[in-house]
């Protein structure tokens, strides 16, 4: 009987496989037609100045629109293009994309558009020179390397440290921010904070989350984002909280130092006409 079972047991997880390496086939080739077929789009969530209500920063979200299909969310394609290296051109794509609208954003704003985030996925900095790529992207639409964050996560500090270092080192003399992205969760130690020539903290959503707002408050988290906040501070880095969702949450972070924030209490990522639209307005004088 317990053979049998296990026999079972074994088929259905086969089973599983197949349908999982399938399900990651029909995907992988899906991204690779959206990417000729121009089915990607950015949408762009502010990061403001809570004390202001200013909007300071954008940052660039992923939106894979396969035709006939519903939008797919980065959550659901990100990690596998990351896996089978479509992430690299996809990427570029991106980066460019970003660029070109930062460059309208410039338009309207006179030349003081808010800085544009822009996700890298570690794969980015181990396959392409960034520095030159980026370099290259800049010159062709147009921007300040002053108007440009690259998020990058604690594993890219993690994975190949001399090489990144050389990279960011080349970025950051050009002007160019260096935010490290879902801070807290990764495995980075802090002396590599110091190694790198990193300008901001992002506080992760997950920290955030249970700081306040909801009835029980997680006195662990809250004393996270005390302490990232106090770390990031005493180093002269930025602080940003994301996935901020209420007014408890921004109190919380108001009075512990953090003014830079970003989520749905201040608004979902939105399109790019509609943060045209936010910015013409932030730019009339208020009388
Ligand atoms: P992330 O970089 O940490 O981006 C923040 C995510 O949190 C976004 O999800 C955003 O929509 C969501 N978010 C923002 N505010 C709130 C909030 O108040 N509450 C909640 N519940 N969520 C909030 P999104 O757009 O689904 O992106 C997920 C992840 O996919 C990103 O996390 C990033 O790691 C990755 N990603 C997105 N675009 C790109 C890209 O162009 N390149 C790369 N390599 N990764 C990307
Ligand atoms: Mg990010
Ligand atoms: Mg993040
Ligand atoms: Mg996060």
């Amino acid at each position: 009987r317990a053979k049998a079972s296990g026999g079972k047991h074994y088929a259905f997880y086969a089973a599983d496989l197949a349908t999982r390496a399938e399900q990651h086939l029909r995907i992988e080739n899906g991204l690779q037609r959206g990417l000729l077929r121009g089915e990607f789009v950015l949408h762009y969530q502010p990061q403001v100045d809570a004390a202001s209500g200013r909007i300071v920063g954008v940052e660039a979200l992923l939106r894979w629109q396969p035709e006939g299909e519903a939008m797919v969310s980065p959550a659901d394609f990100v990690p596998l293009a990351e896996e089978t290296g479509l992430i690299v051109p996809i990427g570029d794509w991106v980066l460019e994309a970003a660029l070109r609208q930062q460059a309208r954003f410039a338009k309207l704003t006179g030349g003081a558009p808010p800085r544009m985030s822009v996700n890298m996925s570690a794969r980015q900095f181990r396959e392409r020179d960034v520095a030159a790529n980026v370099e290259r992207l800049l010159r062709e639409t147009g921007c300040e390397p002053s108007w440009l964050t690259l998020e990058i996560t604690e594993s890219v500090l993690m994975e190949n440290p001399a090489a990144a270092a050389e990279a960011m080192a080349r970025l950051a003399a050009m002007g160019i921010h260096l935010a490290v992205d879902d801070f807290g969760t990764g495995y980075s130690s802090l002396a590599n904070l110091k190694r790198f020539p990193i300008h901001c903290l992002k506080i992760d959503r997950s920290f955030v989350s249970d700081i306040a707002g909801n009835d029980s408050i997680d006195d662990g988290d809250a004393a996270i984002v005390k302490a990232v906040i106090a770390l990031a501070q005493s180093m002269k880095l930025e602080v940003i909280a994301e996935g901020v969702e209420s007014a408890a949450q921004v109190d919380f972070l108001g009075a512990h130092g953090c003014h830079r924030m970003q989520g749905f209490y201040f608004s979902r990522p939105l399109t790019a006409e509609l943060v045209e639209m936010l910015l013409k307005e932030q730019a009339q004088p208020t009388t």
